[in-house]
């Protein structure tokens, strides 16, 4: 009987000295699950001897296939790129630098087998990871959750296993500004979490830097979320109740009645309300014209309409 197909996409940014014991740890693992593994390393640009080391692995084995980009496209492309050129049952997204243990393939697997179309890894928090780091990714997930269209558990990480369909959906996906993650949950499907401890990074430090976070966070945002542009409208609403409030009280009590509070508004008081009210409208207006925004960048965005799971007694 012919073994089904399972893809492994690694993205891979100058990781020559983790890549040869990845790819020994893959192999063992491979050896005891009942699926023939295909192995798509993306090399992103790398400025090491990681392209000369993948290409090696690709000479002696016919299973590991290597995308090899012109420069520096970024994780997420790198993914994108491995996700539409795998071609198994499932694939599943690990990180080269052996953070992602690959002893933990078999249940990610099983997770699957049992029904799941989405396998999350959760990473348990990291004592060793610098407190910025920490409370940024925490606070940035809380964020999302709250504005955001998809939900994701704290913790969750890129180190996935992703159903064909959920493939096939994904490959739909033509926004260029993308977190590969966000845009996976958004899909939705059945999902399972598996927890993990991050190991040490094996070699150097994180190749994204926080520079590189931030932009990150910001597309993410972005992508997701419509908030950020209608807060100006939200303001001038406020902004617009209060000078209201205070003109009409200023005019009751100081024009109609005749000052019984004997509160004296002068004159300059007065012209700031004015110019707050007008402020506020001037916000509104703002807040209006990012509606008509949002709806061309959600257009722009070519999102699918829908997303299907499965179709029965129709030809696709
Ligand atoms: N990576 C990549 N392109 C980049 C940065 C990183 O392909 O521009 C890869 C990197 O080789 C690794 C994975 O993405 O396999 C995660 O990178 P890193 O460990 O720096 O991120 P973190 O562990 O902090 O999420
Ligand atoms: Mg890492």
């Amino acid at each position: 009987m012919k073994k089904r197909l399972f893809s492994v996409v690694v993205p891979v940014c100058n990781e020559a000295d983790s890549l040869e014991r990845l790819y020994r740890e893959l192999c063992t693992v491979f050896e005891s699950v009942p699926y023939e593994p295909e192995f798509i390393f993306v090399d992103d640009g790398s400025t090491d001897a990681s392209p000369h080391i993948l290409q090696q692995l690709s000479v002696g084995d016919t299973r590991v296939k290597y995308i090899q980009f012109s420069r520096n496209f970024g994780k997420e492309a790198a993914t994108s790129a491995g996700l539409s050129y795998a071609r198994g049952d499932a694939a599943l997204m690990i990180d080269a630098d052996l953070q992602h243990p690959p002893q933990l393939i078999p249940e990610f697997i099983e997770k699957w087998e049992e029904g799941a179309e989405i396998v999350v890894g959760i990473r348990r928090p990291r004592a060793a990871e610098s407190f910025l780091r920490r409370t940024g990714s925490r606070m940035f997930t809380a964020i999302m959750n709250m504005i955001g269209d998809s939900y994701a558990p704290q913790g969750s990480t890129d180190f996935r296993l992703l159903d064909a369909a959920i493939i096939k959906a994904f490959r739909a996906f033509t926004e260029r500004g993308r977190m590969t993650r966000a845009l996976i949950d958004w899909l939705g499907f059945k999902r399972a979490y598996i927890h993990f401890d991050a190991a040490e990074r094996s070699d150097g430090s994180a190749r994204y830097r926080y520079g590189g976070l931030a932009r990150l966070a910001l597309t993410t945002i972005v992508a997701h979320s419509r908030l950020p542009l209608r807060l100006a409208g939200y303001l001038g609403a406020l902004i617009i109740f209060l000078a209201g409030c205070l003109g009409l009280f200023v005019i009751i009590e100081q024009f109609m009645l005749g000052d019984p509070l004997h509160i004296e508004v002068s004159g300059t008081a007065m012209l700031a309300i004015m110019i707050l009210f007008l402020n506020g409208i001037v916000l509104v207006s703002l807040g209006l014209m990012s509606l008509y925004i949002g709806t061309i960048h959600e257009e722009t965005m070519h999102r699918p309409l829908f997303v299907v799971r499965r179709i029965l007694n129709i030809e696709e």
